[in-house]
């Protein structure tokens, strides 16, 4: 399941992650529009990296010594209830919501050069980037005893800022590794230096982190099941680009991208001075090619019912032959595992059998594609800027890049992300904001129980199950009540290329402790400075980082009814997630269990396959629309979380009437709130990747969710003729 981030959008640059820290990040939504990410990336819970490595720890308390002041400001970022500037009263509300409430603002809407997208999601990350970054330049100051979390995230950060320094060492930090590879003699020590690269770098339900650049991914999490245990689960990988489609699609823009693709590897061997390099890229590009064939689809992935797939040890042998899988999982310290869950067992089949039917040397000519393309965000100008050229201008349209402090941040936040999120709590979030959102929170779980309650078409032993769980789910606010020890962690200063090494080896080494121990349910699975928001279906627990209760999306300073529609949304929207079309399948401990009666399940998917053809009916260009399939965890849990929104936020009002501001009334300023949370525009190339590889409908769709609540035709007057207009029988009820 996915089940994901809400949204995801978070991470303002999409390829961001893939392009900005192939060794760590990819954004568990990336953008989620963008989720595109990680193409380069990493991981998640379990795995973490995700753009801000996040989470969570089961480890003691690190008294930030650097910790700074405790003040606590409010966070506020815009204004506040709804922006009137933005929007354009001339379109009707039922011709496009969206642009109604947000057509001022994007006709006017520059994206920044830097940026893949701009919008309200912009705004909150630049702010809290800024903060971010005032915290960093402090901890450089404060001459931190070494060993100290300020020391190592100071050092961390200055390490990826001193571009002399990298500039200066070119290409030789990248030296031992490429040595490794070509020691390699034979397939069981190929086998092995793959399983040495096993990374925890993917996370398919938890941040929906289905890409690694490595030939797998390991996730450790509740064994789905087994809840009392961790379990191992082994994902495919090995692609540079974002997913299978770039390799194997026909379509004229797939076709285009794979030939600048197969022209960016060639350039980027000649940069790191690699002997014979075009024809070792081109014996990449071909092998890429070859996994790419035997991949799932990222709609295929998402299906946690195919990939339950537990293999004893000894099964990888029958199942997959053509592997040295002795070397393999003694490399990545797995040999004592009875079994691990495969989450791919075609992918993992066909990449056993390619690395016996392709040659030795093809596969080390590949791994020193990857080599030198999972480096070159720490090395010297020139491999920086051709991996940009093609990651972030010709994949996602974005002409410059980032400047390079935000780049040293996203590095920093990958390798410490907890460390840097404890010093941005204890500044800006203050504990009225915790207590103000777990008001919010306490109200929209008693409307969900409450809509439960109601469904009329809902079995009463399935009723009692959704309460069950609806009770049990752990709903975390702002940060994790423990934070991770880095104490484990060298970071050493002027060594930029090692210190996201040594991370990245640790956050393996992390989640190969929590094998054989307790479940913790209260890992987090994003930083707290992150601007996004997350269910954890298999914990059945939520996540709602600092980041996000800022404004636009909370605003102490701004009526319930805007609170309710942004913020509201969004938490409904993650407690959605447990009983959308994957959190469905798990039940109130995260077994992997049906507790639904036949019949109800027929009625929620027959609602479910309804709401997927509304969304594939979007079409943002003449040759591709939406695919509501792939979408539609995300679409039922914004239509469940909007309606469980607006009831909360009636329950809040104890009986009075919304008060009137701006001469909007209580419900329009919740519809608006809500479409003015999707205010984002994207990069044409932006928008395309996420068609493919993103679990969420674009923005502007995801405003147009209010087409299935009553309320909203009531608000704004929607009449039969307008294009939105849905005849009641039509509107979609989920929840
Ligand atoms: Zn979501």
């Amino acid at each position: 399941m996915r089940s994901p981030c809400y949204d995801g959008r978070v991470d303002p640059a999409p390829f961001a992650g893939a392009w900005k820290d192939p060794m760590r990040r990819s954004m568990p939504i990336l953008l989620s529009l963008v989720s595109l990410v990680s193409l380069v990336a990493t991981a998640a819970c379990g795995g973490g990296d995700v753009p801000p490595p996040v989470t969570g720890g089961t480890t003691p308390p690190q008294p930030s010594a650097s910790a700074p002041p405790p003040a606590a400001v409010v966070p506020t970022v815009g204004g506040h209830s709804i922006d009137l500037a933005a929007m354009d009263t001339s379109t009707k509300p039922g011709a496009d919501f969206f642009m109604y409430a947000n057509g001022a603002w994007y006709a006017k809407a520059e994206i920044p050069a830097d940026r893949p997208v701009t919008g309200v999601w912009l705004q909150a990350t630049e702010d809290i980037e800024k903060r971010t970054k005032q915290i960093l330049e402090e901890a450089i100051h404060a001459a931190a005893a070494p060993g100290t979390p300020t020391q190592k995230v100071a050092d961390a950060y200055a390490s990826y800022l001193d571009e002399a320094a990298i500039e200066a060492l070119g290409v030789a930090p990248l030296a031992s590794e490429l040595a490794r590879i070509a020691k390699i003699a034979d397939k069981r020590e190929l086998a092995a230096f793959l399983g040495s690269q096993l990374r925890a770098d993917v996370d398919p339900l938890n941040a929906t982190n289905f890409h690694t650049t490595h030939i797998f991914g390991l996730w450790v999490e509740q064994d789905l099941n087994d809840t009392t245990r961790y379990a191992p689960y082994m994902l495919q990988g090995g692609l540079g680009m974002p997913d299978r489609s770039y390799y194997v699609d026909d379509a004229a823009p797939m076709v285009t991208m794979r030939t600048k693709y197969a022209q960016h590897l060639a350039t980027m061997l000649h940069l790191a001075k690699i002997k014979g390099a075009d024809a070792k890229a081109a014996h990449a590009m071909a092998l890429e090619t070859k996994i790419a064939s035997v991949h799932a689809t990222r709609v295929e992935s998402e299906d946690a019912g195919k990939a339950n797939n537990p293999w004893a040890r000894a099964d990888f042998t029958t199942h997959a032959p053509g592997m040295d899988w002795s070397a393999f999982f003694t490399a990545a310290r797995l040999e004592k595992q009875p079994s691990i869950i495969v989450w791919h067992p075609h992918a993992t089949s066909g990449i056993a059998a390619l690395v016996k039917s392709e040659p030795l040397d093809v596969w080390k000519d590949y791994l020193t594609t990857r080599a030198v393309e999972r480096a070159a965000f720490y090395l010297n100008k020139a491999l920086l800027d051709e991996q940009f050229a093609f990651y972030g201008t010709t994949l996602s349209g974005q002409p410059t890049p980032p400047p390079r402090w935000r780049r040293a941040l996203d590095v920093t936040n990958g390798e410490l992300g907890e460390a840097v999120g404890q010093m941005y709590v204890g500044r800006y979030f203050p504990p009225e904001s915790k207590e103000a959102v777990k008001a919010i929170v306490a109200n929209l779980l008693t409307a969900y129980g409450k809509r439960i309650d109601a469904l009329a078409w809902m079995a009463p032993a399935t009723k009692a199950k959704a309460k069950e769980k609806l009770a049990s789910l752990k709903v975390s606010i702002g940060y994790p009540d423990t934070w991770r020890d880095y104490g484990a962690l060298t970071i050493v200063k002027g060594d930029a290329l090692g210190n996201a090494e040594r991370a990245s080896r640790f956050e393996y080494e992390r989640n190969l402790a929590k094998l054989g121990k307790p479940v913790d349910r209260g890992e987090w699975c994003m930083v707290p400075q992150e601007v996004n928001a997350v269910n954890l279906p298999i914990r059945n627990a939520l996540n709602f980082p600092a980041g996000i209760l800022v404004a636009p999306f909370f605003d102490p300073k701004s009526t319930a009814a805007a609170n309710y529609g942004s913020i509201g949304a969004i938490i409904g929207h993650e407690i959605s997630h447990s009983f959308d079309n994957e959190g469905a399948k798990f039940d109130a401990q995260g077994r992997f269990a049906n507790w639904w009666t036949p019949e109800d399940l027929a009625h929620f998917q027959a609602s479910g396959a309804a709401l997927a053809a509304q969304f594939s009916a979007y079409r943002p260009f003449p040759d591709a629309a939406v695919n509501g399939e792939q979408t539609l965890s995300e679409d039922i849990a914004d239509l469940a979380g909007l309606a469980a929104a607006y009831d909360a936020w009636q329950a809040s009002l104890g009986g009075a009437v919304a008060p009137t501001q701006d001469g909007l009334t209580g419900d329009q300023q919740f519809f608006l709130a809500f479409a003015q949370s999707w205010r984002e525009k994207l990069r044409d190339e932006v928008l395309r990747v996420a068609l493919t590889t993103d679990g969420h409908a674009p923005p502007r769709y995801r405003a147009l969710t209010v087409r299935n609540v009553d309320a909203w035709y009531a608000a704004f007057g929607a009449q039969s003729t307008d294009p939105l207009f849905l005849p009641p029988q039509a509107r979609v009820r989920v929840w």
